[in-house]
């Protein structure tokens, strides 16, 4: 007989393990019925003029500005990040509208007579229906990194949050109601694997953005490619900061010990990997100060389950035992009155060498490796041979040496002097190699073309004028 197959999942808080809710998970029937409704009200939204659809933004902007500490308390209660990391989460989804709210002045497309009563004219076409497949690490920004883009530009959606954090954006999809999407334009399925697939799967569905790990990404880019479908699948990362012995101690300190702790390691921006040029002593002895001012419970959110705590630690511990040295070590945390809660504190790991997992592997907990360098070059080849490439950064007061690195790193976001090198609209986001799969990126300007297809047009005014190499 076969195990029954869940027709829910719970929503537990990291927090402190309690049990928020219970998650539906939608069948394949559910998504037709939602790619039926987008599919119905597309018509209509696809041909409200762009200044009209964007009145909605303007309008969502200013509920998510209203409903921000309900927004972030819910996000920190079901993602486990801590108030402030939730409130900026949300204060990062108001920027994200802004930049939606200004499309207009960006799809303007272009004319020109080019040759007498002759004109050539582009158009900014939207593609249809569209998915969103997004990750549980910021239940509400990567979300709003395609809802406001998608659809201002025309797109109707259907979105699939995360199945562990998905109350966010329950609540945030009353908001887009309530700021006047009309039904049918914005629609949400709950669900895991099976859901994923059968939007991959779906006629009706034109283009599908995911962001998650590697290993999904992939899986999606090829099955939704598959079906011929238009697809951007951001993935998994490791990222690596170069700090040259001239580097600003307290900054480069600073910078590093938030990079690697903030959201407790699960961003994909967060510093993965130290590669230490030289005598860097001074700076790892001041990243130690700073993660041991880091403290769970307190201004160090949990990791989201019980499996990812095990897993980090795993990875702490097969470190130790292959030769690195734990400088501070996060492993077994427990805060106070809120024991069922999923933490880690802050780990500082030096002497890793490159070919250790904890050096290679994407740890997404407050985990950083630090692996020594004599040269440059050295270090280069180490973030050249990822098989990801999100983001670098370089921590130095020497342009000439920055530039150098600049150039050769392999990586599709690179920071100078900064640790989360996350480019703000309207510039756009997005990694290299196996980090994403697809062309253009997800946010800013880039994401325009892959929201929309261009439309040209040959016009003929002067019909007069007889033939020529157009007739
Ligand atoms: P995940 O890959 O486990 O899940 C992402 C989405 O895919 C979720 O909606 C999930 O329900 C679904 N999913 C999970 N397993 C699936 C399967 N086998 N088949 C089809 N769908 C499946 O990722 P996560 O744990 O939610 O998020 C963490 C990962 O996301 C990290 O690797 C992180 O680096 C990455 N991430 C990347 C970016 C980026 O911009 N590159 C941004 C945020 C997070």
């Amino acid at each position: 007989m076969n195990a029954a197959v869940p027709v829910s999942l719970p929503v537990i808080s990291p927090l402190d393990g309690t049990l928020l809710s219970e998650v539906p998970l939608s069948a394949p029937a559910d998504l037709a019925l939602a790619v039926e409704a987008a599919r119905a009200a597309f018509p209509g939204w696809s041909k409200t003029p762009i200044k009209e659809r964007v009145q909605v933004f303007f309008r969502y902007k200013t509920l998510l500005e209203k409903h921000l500490e309900e927004l972030a308390a819910l996000c920190s209660e079901e993602n486990g990040k801590t108030r402030s990391e939730a409130i900026a989460e949300i204060e990062k989804c108001i920027e994200l509208t802004e930049f939606a709210c200004s499309l207009p002045q960006l799809v303007t497309g272009e004319i020109l007579e080019v040759s007498k009563g002759v004109e050539c004219k582009t158009e900014y076409v939207p593609l249809g229906v569209v998915a969103s497949i997004v990750p549980f690490n910021f239940p509400a920004m990567v979300p709003n990194w395609t809802i406001p883009n998608a659809i201002a530009l025309g797109n109707c959606m259907i979105l699939k949050p995360s199945e562990k954090v998905p109350l966010t954006m329950s609540r945030i999809a009353l908001l887009l109601k309530e700021a006047g999407l009309p039904d049918g334009v914005f629609n949400i399925v709950n669900g895991d694997r099976e859901i994923v697939q059968a939007i991959c799967d779906h006629p009706g569905i034109e283009a599908v953005s995911f962001v998650g790990s590697t290993a999904v990404a992939k899986q999606v880019y090829q099955r939704a490619t598959g079906q011929f479908k238009r697809v951007l699948a951001l993935g998994g990362a490791k990222n690596h900061l170069f700090v040259l012995p001239d580097a600003d101690v307290e900054m480069t300190a600073q910078n590093i010990a938030a990079s690697m702790s903030g959201c407790a390691g699960q961003r994909c921006m967060a510093a993965g990997a130290l590669l230490a040029v030289g005598n860097a002593d001074p700076v790892i002895s001041k990243i130690c100060e700073e993660a041991r001012k880091i403290v769970p419970g307190e201004n160090l959110g949990a990791v989201i389950n019980a499996a990812s705590k095990a897993r980090i630690e795993e990875y702490i511990t097969e470190a130790g035992k292959q030769g690195a040295k734990i400088l501070v070590d996060g492993r077994k945390a427990i805060v106070r009155g809120k024991e069922k809660g999923f933490y880690v504190g802050p780990t500082v790991i030096d002497y890793v060498t490159p070919g250790m997992a904890i050096a290679r592997e994407e740890i997404f907990g407050p985990v950083i490796a630090i692996i020594r360098t004599r040269t440059i070059e050295e270090a280069l080849a180490i973030e050249n041979t990822s098989p990801y490439g999100n983001a670098a950064s370089v921590f130095t007061r020497n342009g000439g040496l920055a530039r150098y690195i600049m150039d050769r790193a392999s990586a599709g976001m690179i920071g100078v002097n900064v640790g989360v090198p996350v480019p703000r609209e309207p510039f756009s986001f997005g990694g290299w190699n196996e980090s994403k799969f697809g062309t253009g990126d997800i946010t800013g300007k880039s994401s325009v073309g892959f929201w929309t297809k261009l439309k040209k047009s040959t016009i003929k005014w002067n019909p007069e004028s007889g033939t020529n190499w157009m007739a």
